[in-house]
């Protein structure tokens, strides 16, 4: 019987705010070593690092462009040299577009591809050969209920993340021979300031009325979704895409 032990060392892709940031400081909180990705937000991520290790957890704060091969190649050797071997993965990075498709520029396409889906790509590509030596590994791929219903005037960013769950239950399938589990989550909306950049204040108040609890959801109750699918409390679970989205779309 295969059972599953703590991990070495968990990396969060954009762990500098937001969703990211919550699921850094849950794992911390868990006592796992935690190796946190920023791009753009180095001062939120080396303040988060910083706090963390005055807690006496081990994070380490690791700047990257996960949309670059080379960056996350350098990305993945600091980790190493630093922390230990990367046995938990969360692709958490990810950008938003809103607008309509013929509107959306090549280059646009191509920066929230590269981001949303070919960052998973390369991240997941760097960490399988270590996780399939050791047999060690759980992978969580934060998508979005847009990437299972789709969404008007998100058709693009709708597009990467069904690509992202296409990539989870495929994945799922080629690496749970080797003792890899991979899922992802489908948040709704989450107050983070991918959505708050997106919405007024009245339209988010209109949003948080028509959810069945009766309030946005939080990066924590993200967070906490996904410790439990990356933990071996999570053992049978695979390929799988589990919402939090408060009931939303039910
Ligand atoms: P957010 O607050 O805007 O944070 C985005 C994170 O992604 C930041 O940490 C940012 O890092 C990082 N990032 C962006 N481009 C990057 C790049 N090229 N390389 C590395 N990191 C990069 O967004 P969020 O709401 O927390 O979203 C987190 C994830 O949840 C995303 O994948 C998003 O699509 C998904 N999601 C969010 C919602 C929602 O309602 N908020 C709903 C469903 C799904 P820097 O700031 O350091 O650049």
């Amino acid at each position: 019987m295969q059972v599953e032990s703590q991990p070495a060392v968990c990396l969060v892709t954009g762990g500098s705010r937001g969703i990211g940031a919550a699921i850094v400081n849950a794992l911390a909180a868990e006592g796992m070593p935690v190796a946190l990705n920023y791009h753009r937000s180095e001062l939120a991520a080396r303040n988060l690092a910083e706090r963390l290790q005055e807690q006496g957890n081990r994070v380490l704060a690791v700047k990257a462009d996960i949309s670059i091969a080379a960056e996350v190649e350098a990305m993945f050797s600091q980790i190493e040299e630093n922390l230990g071997s990367v046995d938990w993965l969360v692709n958490n990075a990810g950008i938003s577009l809103r607008g309509l498709l013929q509107d959306i520029s090549e280059d646009q396409w191509d920066e929230l591809m590269g981001v949303n889906l070919k960052g998973a790509f390369l991240c997941m590509r760097r960490a399988l050969p270590g996780m399939i030596r050791r047999r060690s590994g759980s992978i969580v791929n934060i998508a979005s209920i847009w990437g299972q219903q789709g969404a008007a005037f998100e058709s693009v960013y709708s597009a990467s993340k069904g690509g992202l769950i296409a990539l989870t239950r495929s994945l799922a399938a080629e690496v749970g021979p080797s003792g890899i589990r991979v899922n992802a989550l489908a948040p709704g909306p989450i107050a983070t300031d991918m959505l708050t950049g997106e919405m007024t204040l009245d339209e988010l108040a209109e949003l948080s009325d028509e959810m069945p609890l009766g309030r946005l959801g939080r990066p924590e109750d993200v967070a906490a979704a996904c410790v439990f699918l990356l933990s071996p409390k999570a053992a049978y679970i695979n390929g799988q895409v589990i919402s939090v989205d408060g009931g939303w779309k039910l």
